[in-house]
């Protein structure tokens, strides 16, 4: 059986979840329906709307439910800009983390070409971290021509904690809205969407333990949105579907194991990350620890760059030897690139290039972590023999000898 430490990938369904969609999947019913099946879908809907409302400090009613995070962070991103540059044409500016995930990041890039915004990229420093002196700035410099700001709750990469409320604070000032995209933070850390002032926040099922494919958008009473796909108008007109009853009742219920187990969870998981960082960098000294240190990360993140490893090779060969990891970042057509989160943090290329990251979730074990420790020595020698030479033919050295070497 293998080790998995990519909680943050994705993570299995908590047993609550998996029995309230297998109950679910066995009945019909559309929420939109008038009859006797329709209506107890929609009660479904509508209780697990005020579970999810609940886990995250919300009135049920700022509740949209989307089909995961990626389509909740489009409809926030799109759905802001466009209406408040309606309101006031003047309004283009978008203020956006250099830190985000695609699902923000090439959204505001694909309005910055097709719909005219002007996009400022909010920098971090080296710890992933965004400068606040550069929000206040940028926000002083002509407040009337922003349109909206977006910057994550937690990063997926390094695991940095944003300072999401003072930049609220800071917007507020001039009634700017701020969105954030809490998939990673939700669920792991204390959220409240109500105390935190945000206009918009993203959240994802299958991150928590719930299935994939259905997320929530959570958007205050009184903001503007200009929906992104059209049809029924489901959710408050603002997003169209039929609702997915199963997937919806199991996200609800995963979000309320994880804020019932919260406080507990984030204690054991950040004991054990802990364990891991110090043990990783007992195991292998050169290993540099990315990201916040302490409380300022996710409980279950631990992200590291390993010089002269190739994150690719590290990751086939720790997956040989039954560990599941992951470099973090994403590769563009099976080309492995440099994650933009570390160039940002002020990385070069190459050791961006070295990064591997840990996650763990509600399945994990000390023993996880001690397979780790004994796994990795060898996967980074064997990694660092192959080198960074030519990443494609490193992986497929690392993977040959790695078998002529029995796995
Ligand atoms: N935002 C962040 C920070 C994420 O980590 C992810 C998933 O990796 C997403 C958005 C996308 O969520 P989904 O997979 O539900 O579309």
């Amino acid at each position: 059986m293998s080790v998995y430490l990519d909680h943050a990938a994705t993570t299995s369904m908590s047993p609550e979840a998996l029995a309230v969609m297998t109950r679910e999947l066995g009945r019909t019913g559309n929420p939109s329906s008038l009859h006797g099946a329709g209506r107890r879908a929609r009660r479904v809907v509508e209780d697990a709307r005020e579970t999810l409302a609940a886990a995250a400090g919300s009135h049920p009613s700022e509740v949209i439910f989307t089909s995961g995070g990626t389509e909740a962070d489009n409809l926030a991103v799109k759905g802001l800009f466009w209406a408040r540059r309606d309101a006031d044409p003047r309004r283009t500016r978008i203020l956006c983390s250099a830190v985000e995930h695609h699902a923000v990041l090439d959204t505001v890039e694909w309005l910055e070409r097709h719909e005219g915004a002007e996009v400022v990229w909010l920098p971090v420093d080296e710890q992933g971290v965004v400068r606040l002196d550069v929000v206040e700035r940028e926000l002083k410099n002509d407040p009337g021509s922003v349109a909206l700001v977006t910057v994550m709750w937690a990063n997926n990469e390094v695991g940095s904690l944003q300072p999401v409320p003072r930049i609220v604070e800071l917007a507020k000032e001039y009634g700017i809205p701020v969105h954030s995209d809490a998939v990673q933070a939700f669920g792991s850390v204390p959220l409240d969407f109500r105390a935190s002032g945000l206009a918009a926040m993203s959240v994802s099922g299958h991150k928590i333990g719930g299935p994939v494919g259905v997320g929530a958008l959570f958007l205050g009473r009184s903001v503007s949105l200009t929906p992104v796909q059209h049809g029924g108008g489901q959710e408050r007109d603002v997003r169209s579907g039929t609702l997915d009853t199963p997937a919806i009742a199991a996200f609800a219920a995963a979000a309320a194991t994880a804020a019932a187990n919260l406080p507990a969870e984030q204690q054991r998981l950040s004991g054990l990350r802990d364990r891991l960082i110090a043990g990783v960098l007992d195991a292998v000294p050169e290993a540099i620890l990315r990201g916040a240190p302490g409380n300022g990360r996710l409980p279950g993140n631990a992200h590291f760059t390993f010089p002269g490893c190739e994150g690719d090779s590290l990751l086939f060969l720790l997956d040989l030897a039954g560990v599941e990891s992951s470099t973090g970042s994403a590769c563009t057509a099976g080309v492995p690139r440099p994650s933009h989160v570390l160039l940002a943090m002020g990385l070069d290329e190459d050791t961006a290039r070295g990064a591997q990251r840990f996650t763990l979730g509600h399945t994990s074990t000390e023993e996880d972590v001690t397979a780790l420790l004994k796994a990795l020595p060898e996967a980074c020698a064997r990694a660092r023999q192959a080198g960074m030479a030519g990443h494609e033919s490193s992986i497929q050295t690392a993977a040959t000898e790695a078998r002529s070497q029995g796995g």
